[in-house]
């Protein structure tokens, strides 16, 4: 019988702990950023090794900081790493560690903002392969800033849909962290209490794996909140195959009365004078029940309904950019808000 082949491993030089290289270079953590530094090696590999095998691959990091995860990641022998972090007090602590994986790993420090910064510009051509085939040997990996986790993971699922950036090269997985409840919202399968647009819309386009909690003490410093360790793979074949911006419109709405029979919510996809009327054809073509709770309904269901909206739209094309939101006067609510 063959032998299981040993992973490889690259051994560093003896480098300062964390908790060192956080005195020596005086990072004290900025609220503003969601600076909470995990300094544990145990649970620093836990996170690395959730992404599975990552020997040969390109591995992005958000948010490495003072380059804990990071250190796990150059362990295992990725080809690539690509570091992107928008705090420049950290750039001397990445290029030490640049500097001691240097001809054994190839590590791209990014000084800027993941919310603006095109990942795809840093992955190697080679390694793209087809969408259908197995996920490319790229993965994302993060302990990402809370401050913007669920605006970045909505911007993902859009790129997923439409191939783009990361999802270029095919389908890329993701192993990141968020707030423990928002970990649980994108796992959430249908009658649980967590339940929201954003199961939906992760679970359209992904496999969603909650793999781990991380209590909030082993952060420094300690956030106020436990932390959910989630990965992400997408899928083939979306569940709901209509365009992003109609699914996430039309979950929104029917999630926006979530206590409510999820017709009441779905009836503010039209103008007032037609709502009730169009509400019900929309419902009688999917041939869902109107009483149905938001979280009571499947992606399987949501498919129905969106598909028999996007024919609704056809025949009244002035109801496609009808806002609902727009008509009523409230203060503006963050994406964050929204998911509550
Ligand atoms: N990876 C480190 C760890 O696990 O200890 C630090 C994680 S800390 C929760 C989040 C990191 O993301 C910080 O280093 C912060 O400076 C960085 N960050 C915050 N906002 C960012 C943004 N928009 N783009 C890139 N990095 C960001």
């Amino acid at each position: 019988m063959a032998a299981a082949k040993k992973a490889l491993q690259i051994r560093l030089p003896p480098l300062p702990s964390i908790k060192d290289v956080i005195r020596l270079y005086k990072l004290r953590a900025l609220r503003e950023l969601s600076q909470n530094f995990l300094m544990e090696p145990r649970l620093l590999d836990k996170i690395v090794n959730a992404a599975g095998n990552i020997e040969k691959h390109v591995v992005c990091e958000v948010g490495p900081g003072p380059g804990g995860i990071t250190r796990s990641i150059i362990q295992r022998a990725p080809r690539k790493v690509i570091l992107i972090e928008k705090d420049p007090r950290f750039i001397p602590s990445l290029e030490l560690l640049a500097d001691a994986c240097r001809h054994k790993v190839d590590v791209d420090i990014i000084t800027g903002d993941i919310l603006k910064t095109d990942i795809g510009n840093f992955i190697p051509e080679d390694v793209k392969t087809d969408w259908l085939d197995s996920p490319p040997p790229v993965n994302l990996i993060g302990n990402l800033p809370f401050s913007v986790s669920t605006i970045l993971i909505v911007r993902w699922l859009e790129m997923i849909s439409k191939q783009e950036g990361p999802w270029a090269f095919g389908r890329t997985r993701m192993t990141l962290t968020f707030q423990k409840e928002v970990a649980e919202r994108m796992a959430a399968r249908i009658q649980s209490r967590q339940r929201c647009r954003l199961s939906v819309m992760c679970q359209n386009w992904c496999t969603v794996k909650y793999k781990f909690d991380i209590s909030g003490g082993a952060f420094l410093p300690k956030p106020d909140v436990d932390v959910g360790v989630v990965t992400l793979t997408p899928l083939k074949h979306p569940i709901i195959q209509q365009p992003f911006k109609m699914v996430e419109k039309v979950v929104r709405q029917i999630f926006s009365m979530r206590q409510k029979y999820s017709i009441r919510g779905a009836e503010t996809l039209f103008p007032e004078d037609v709502r009730e009327e169009m509400a019900l054809r929309m419902y009688k073509m999917a041939d869902m029940d109107p009483v149905t709770r938001p979280f009571q309904i499947a992606n399987m269901e949501f498919a129905r309904i969106i598909n028999a909206y996007s024919e609704i739209i056809k025949q009244y094309p002035e109801f496609e950019h009808y806002d609902y939101r727009a008509q009523k006067v409230r203060p503006e609510a963050t994406e964050v808000e929204e998911e509550v």
